[in-house]
């Protein structure tokens, strides 16, 4: 392998593409974010096309070759035919054979896999899980995705779906899923639905410092706003981000009985709120799990942040091609 080498990931989200050149060691050479120009599969296969033509280009100009292409996708995928089966957030990429243009297009190897076992395989190689073997990557955030990483390598399940940690069932009477279900882990802890349990509590309790934000015309509620009031001491956004926290470990600790991980990488927009969310997830993962497996399993903040992505399609561009 020629010290020349690099690798090309792309991170396919709702509203934008990520796109990084990286080295072997998964060092970012270039890194960058386009928005989605039309949702349409011809147009989407086209742009991508355009930003792997132009990070080609850029890895020529500096003496680098690429040798493989890694690309995340919000979707199910099917690893025989490469297809994405399912994409509620970007349907257009139901409708593409983007592998197969790709393919065609650049003339290389291409890996395709969802985009949350993308991120956990980024924080696997270059992030705060290296070394370690079996784990989950849980990105919070829109959604609840996660990737399972077992025995060093990424678990799909039988036919490549696994991993679908937000449409665990937590509360069999809750709210309507977007996934046809009732009571997912996502219908309660994703950003939106922080956002929604604190409207309708505010309206019940209006001494929070929040309380101006629950009338829409007030300004917009978010995840981050809630995070933010709870960091400058607002005891209603703590105990907001504290029943969150309970949520999620409550589901943290299923899995660490499930699976006897080494480790819980904890991502997404929502995991701003740092300390004061992690926290009580690690308390209530504690008193719901055995003693053994809970002791065993660190449960850490992720450290890749937006980049894991594109770091993890590329480095699975380098072990899977
Ligand atoms: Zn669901």
């Amino acid at each position: 392998m020629s010290e020349g080498t690099n690798y090309i990931g792309l991170d396919l989200g709702e509203m934008s593409i990520r796109s990084a050149l990286t080295d072997r060691a998964g060092e970012i050479l270039e890194i960058g974010q386009q928005t989605i120009e039309r949702k349409d599969p011809a147009v989407l296969s086209e742009q991508v096309i355009d930003i792997i033509r132009r990070l080609r280009e850029k890895g020529r100009a500096r003496g680098y070759d690429v040798r493989a292409i890694g690309v995340g996708v919000p979707g199910l995928v099917n690893p025989a035919s490469r297809r994405v089966v399912a994409s509620p957030n970007l349907p257009p990429l139901e409708h593409a054979d983007l592998h197969e243009e790709i393919r065609r297009s650049s003339g290389l190897d291409i890996v395709f896999d969802n985009d949350a076992n993308m991120a956990a395989y980024g924080e696997l190689t270059c992030g705060s899980a290296v070394g370690m073997k079996n784990v989950i990557y849980v990105t919070i955030g829109t959604g609840i995705g996660a990737g399972l990483i077992l025995d060093g390598k990424i678990y799909r399940g039988s036919l490549g779906y696994a991993g679908e940690f937000g449409h665990m069932t937590l509360d069999p009477d809750g709210l309507e899923c977007a996934c046809g279900n009732q009571g997912c882990l996502e219908t309660i802890a994703s950003g939106p639905n922080i956002v929604r349990r604190t409207r309708e509590r505010l309206f019940r309790d209006r001494s929070s410092s929040l309380s101006a934000l629950a009338l829409p015309e007030k300004g917009e509620m978010t995840p981050e706003k809630i995070a933010m009031e709870a960091l400058n001491g607002d005891d209603f956004s703590l105990m907001i981000i504290e029943q969150t926290g309970k949520w999620i470990g409550t589901a943290v600790a299923n899995v660490i009985n499930l699976l006897n991980l080494d480790m819980v990488v904890l991502g997404g927009g929502v995991m701003m709120a740092g300390d004061l969310l992690l926290h009580p997830i690690i308390q209530e993962a504690e008193r719901r799990s055995f003693a053994s497996p809970f002791n065993h399993c660190k449960i850490v903040a992720a450290t890749l942040g937006g980049q894991a992505g594109v770091i993890g399609a590329a480095m699975l561009a380098r072990d899977a091609t």
